[in-house]
């Protein structure tokens, strides 16, 4: 993700930089006031760049999921480009600011022309300097609550919906008010891009047409509760749904005023359509789903999206699969798409599956899980159930090790687990291993 970020600014940067370098002759201001204008606009490019960037990955698309290692990746770059953008905009209205203490400072007299405009050009620009100024505002008060995690996430999905429109805003601010020399040079080419991109998708976004295509209605069959607060939803979907790999996700509707939210889809592809979803209650509308779902009802499937897919493990790599919770739906699917194959004694992987549980002896997975594993001797199953005081620790993961020279962990679950194992296995295993995270969250 840094990567790609810091590249984004690297290739702004020199695109700015070649205006600088190829414009003819002194623009006959003083230094500070140069650099002033400079940083104005520098802030801005940044910042509109990393914006489009942010929008162009809302857009959900699939085909950046391979590179960057799945759709929880991809949410991730678009909140910290989005994160990142409010704040060069927010450093781009203080250097705007920045005007009247440096007329107080050392005086008008180093000031750089003004460019002239006249009729309705003008009336544009000024228009867009206003605008964007508002925009600004908002976008600030926006990354403000997405930061505060207490703030109602259902609320907070429905403002955020709006984020499209002000792109709009600010992308007409940047295309009225970038130098008009920029359009001749290598900036304004990549400004012309990023804007398009960003528009195109604001407009997707607005119109309700991102993921459409993916797309697919579908039934409930059934829907079965478990007294650990665990909905499973078994469902069948129409005939526009392509199949799925196991341990990919999709957005669910259930009921069109909720919107969708994603699940992982907990079983494996039997090519008949039919998809099963083990919902927990963690937050107000999954705590209260079971009551609201019945069997027969309508709904909608957007996906399949993830890469938290069993074909990416490496065979030559010890496997270790680790799940905290509601995080072993994955790997419901994995087993299952196991037990499909005729081969599966040689294809399935020699792994260990250390599942975390509150309370192993009511947890209605745990059996599931045995009967699962059972049929799969290359599986061997750890319960940790909390209740009992078996707490997964990393020298309960290190205690498993084969001495092979590669490790592969694949981890659903908290964040706080996945931390708290990454930063012991970092001194038991010493980087020998690649940590895969499927994230839970989206935020
Ligand atoms: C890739 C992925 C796979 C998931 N798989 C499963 C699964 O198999 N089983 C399961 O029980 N849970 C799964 N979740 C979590 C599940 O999506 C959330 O628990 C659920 O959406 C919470 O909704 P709520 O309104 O009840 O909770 P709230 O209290 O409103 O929200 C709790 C948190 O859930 C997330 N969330 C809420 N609504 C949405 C939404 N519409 N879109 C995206 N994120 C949202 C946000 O991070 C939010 O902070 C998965 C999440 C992701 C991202």
């Amino acid at each position: 993700m840094k990567t790609i970020l810091t590249g984004l600014l690297a290739i702004v940067t020199l695109a700015w930089g070649w205006d600088i370098l190829s414009s003819s002759g002194p623009s006959g201001g003083s230094l500070l006031w140069t650099i002033r204008q400079e940083g104005l606009y520098l802030t801005g490019l940044f910042s509109i760049a990393l914006m489009s960037l942010s929008m162009i990955l809302s857009t959900r698309p699939a085909w950046l999921e391979w590179p960057l290692g799945g759709m929880d990746r991809v949410y991730r770059l678009h909140k910290w480009s989005g994160i990142l953008a409010i704040s060069f905009a927010a450093a781009h209205w203080l250097v705007e600011m920045s005007s009247d203490m440096l007329k107080a400072l050392i005086g008008r007299a180093g000031r750089l022309p003004k460019e002239n405009y006249t009729g309705w050009f003008d009336t544009m620009r000024d228009l867009a300097k206003d605008m964007g100024e508002w925009a600004i505002y908002i976008l600030l008060a926006m990354l403000l609550l997405t930061l505060w995690k207490r703030f109602p996430y259902k609320i907070w999905r429905h403002l955020h919906r709006i984020m499209p429109a002000f792109y709009l805003v600010l992308a007409f601010h940047a295309a009225m008010l970038a130098p008009l020399d920029y359009w001749l040079q290598p900036v304004g080419a990549l400004l012309a891009v990023l804007l398009t991109g960003g528009a195109i998708s604001s407009v997707l976004s607005l119109t309700g047409r991102i993921g459409q295509h993916r797309q697919v209605s579908g039934t409930i069959v059934s829907v079965c509760t478990s007294f650990t607060n665990i909905t499973a939803v078994q469902c069948r979907l129409d005939a526009g749904w392509k199949g799925h790999r196991a341990g990919q996700f999709a957005f669910v509707t259930f009921d069109p005023s909720e919107g969708p939210h994603p699940f992982t889809i907990a079983s494996a592809d039997r090519g008949d359509r039919n998809i099963t979803l083990q919902i927990k209650g963690l937050g107000d509308y999954t705590r209260s789903l079971a009551q609201r779902l019945s069997s027969g009802q309508a709904i909608k499937v957007e996906g399949p999206y993830g890469q938290f897919d069993l074909s990416r493990h490496n065979p030559r790599a010890q496997q270790i699969w680790i799940a905290g919770g509601i995080g072993i739906t994955p790997f419901l699917a994995w087993l299952e798409s196991l037990q499909g194959q005729s081969n599966q004694t040689d294809i399935a992987p020699v792994a260990d599956l250390h599942y975390c549980t509150r309370d192993r002896d009511t947890d209605n997975l745990v059996p599931k899980l045995e009967s699962l594993c059972a049929a799969l001797p290359s599986v061997r199953l750890h319960i940790h159930g909390a209740r009992q005081g078996e707490m997964l620790t990393t020298e309960k993961i290190s205690a498993t090790q084969t001495g092979a020279k590669r490790t592969e962990i694949w981890f659903c679950g908290p964040q706080g687990l996945a931390n708290v194992l990454k930063e012991g296995l970092q001194s038991t295993l010493r980087g020998r291993f690649r940590f895969h995270q499927e994230a839970f969250e989206m935020r």
